[in-house]
């Protein structure tokens, strides 16, 4: 019997855990997973998603079943579930995927810290962030010279950060002195200083620098105290040649509740955006990656990320890192059939697959020993009704078929019929590994 609850005895158990496998292996499946309950010899684990758990129950059940009854002291027989996008949506975050963060605040009154990595030389250059690095380039060489300020915006993980750390770098290294602070920091600097009555140190600090680097300036909207502050350092330098490079995920202009001198004096300067990347830009990422993590990455494999992990280029980063880590502990090669499973979750179909209605019918046919008539007519036995179910499910997250439609090519069902089986599918999925299993071996058929 447990007398703790599900989660704290979990968190005793990773604890446990942790010293008994490598940090990488941690990292990568068990940091994410959280205890869901627990009851008359039954323990349910939550992981982020199928792959994990699959990898946990399959490579690492004994141990984890070890942990958890020294942990309980008694027999324990453990479950892993996936847990529903909702609740593990403050895990994902977290998830190794986020790859290389910005180390985090400096200490305020401490050296700048940079992050050695990013740097010009490990930025890669293509037709979506051109404008953004020439400029960055040109303000680092001739500081308060020619673009002041510097505007650089952007949607996330497309590489601003990292321009702003190249400049930061470059400058240093011709001696110069820099602040470089995420806006969030300055906030909070500002306003100790403020409290502190210290308002003039933290104004002849930041007038003390060459070259201020703010990043994520839409911090500051709404906070007009912060506004006011920041309004006096930035004059006071502009006016005395400094450079000021500023980052936002925004354009100048739709910096709502901005105040407007603000916004006029960014929109003065050079204003540049950086664009996703396209898909040879990504490729090229990749390959430098790649090659920095020093692990086999084959062409093909590399190829297809580019062209399926769309968003942004710090999730091209996470997924590398990702692969990287699974292929460790299945102490397995780099391929293709890995990248499909490791990353499921993060891949995009591609367009030009679309698998068609026929395909899908043939390969749960041929997969459950059963003909195309017994399929599209009345039998209602267990294992022809399951196949039926896994078809469902399959032309409409495979075929991409509408739940009508499902029905109508499926010998004449009705949508509910259809609606219900593709949830019960998709539900037992997260916690039914036989199924799964048997769901990627169709899927891997198609
Ligand atoms: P942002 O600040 O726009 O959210 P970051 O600068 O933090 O994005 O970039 C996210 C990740 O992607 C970082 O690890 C960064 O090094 C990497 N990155 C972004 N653009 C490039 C690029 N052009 N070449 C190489 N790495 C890049
Ligand atoms: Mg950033």
């Amino acid at each position: 019997m447990f007398t703790q609850n599900a989660s704290s005895l979990w968190k005793a158990v990773l604890g446990d855990l942790q010293l008994r496998v490598t940090r990488p292996s941690y990292e990568t499946w068990l940091k994410d997973t959280v205890g869901v309950s627990s009851s008359s010899g039954k323990f349910v684990v939550g992981a982020p998603n199928a792959f994990v758990a699959e990898m946990l129950d399959q490579r690492m059940y004994s141990l984890i079943c070890g942990a958890v009854e020294r942990v309980v002291e008694g027999e324990v027989d453990v479950r892993f579930e996936v847990i529903s996008p909702e609740a593990g949506r403050a895990l994902v975050r977290t998830a190794p995927l986020n790859g290389n963060e910005p180390p985090p605040a400096p200490p305020p009154e401490g050296a700048t810290q940079l992050n050695p990595k990013y740097t010009f030389e490990n930025f890669i250059v293509g037709g979506s962030n051109e404008l953004g690095h020439a400029a960055a380039l040109a303000v680092s060489e001739r500081p308060g010279v020619g673009y002041n300020p510097l505007f650089i915006y952007s949607g996330v993980g497309l590489g601003k950060t990292h321009l702003l750390h190249a400049i930061g770098h470059r400058v240093m290294a011709a001696g110069l002195s820099v602040i470089y602070a995420t806006t969030e920091e300055f906030t909070n600097e500002f306003i100790k200083a403020i409290r502190g009555g210290q308002a003039e140190e933290f104004r002849d600090r930041y007038r003390g620098a060459d070259i201020l680097l703010l990043d994520d300036i839409q911090f500051i909207i709404g906070k007009e105290q912060t506004q006011e502050g920041f309004f006096h350092t930035f004059n006071s330098l502009h006016m005395a040649g400094k450079q000021i490079v500023i980052s936002s995920d925004r354009p100048a202009n739709s910096l709502t509740l901005l105040e407007d001198r603000i916004s006029s004096r960014l929109a003065g300067g050079l204003v540049v955006d950086i664009q996703s990347p396209d898909v040879e830009t990504r490729l090229s990422i990749l390959s430098a990656k790649a090659e920095q993590l020093g692990q086999p990455f084959p062409s093909e494999v590399l190829k297809f990320l580019s062209e399926r992990v769309h968003s942004n280029i710090r999730e091209l980063e996470g997924c590398l890192n990702r692969l990287a880590a699974f292929a460790d502990l299945a102490s397995s090669a780099i391929t293709l059939d890995l990248v499909k499973r490791a990353i499921a979750d993060i891949i995009r179909p591609s367009s030009a697959r679309r698998i068609s209605q026929d395909a899908v019918i043939d390969a749960v046919c041929s997969y459950f020993g059963i003909d195309h008539d017994t399929m599209m007519g009345r039998r209602r036995d267990k294992h022809t009704a399951m196949a039926r179910q896994i078809t469902m499910y399959l032309l409409r997250e495979e075929g991409n078929m509408q739940v009508t439609a499902i029905g109508r090519f499926l010998g004449g069902r009705d949508h509910s019929t259809v609606l219900h089986a593709c949830a019960k599918i998709s539900n037992q999925l997260n916690m039914d590994s036989h199924l799964r299993r048997d769901v990627l071996n169709i899927r891997e058929s198609l």
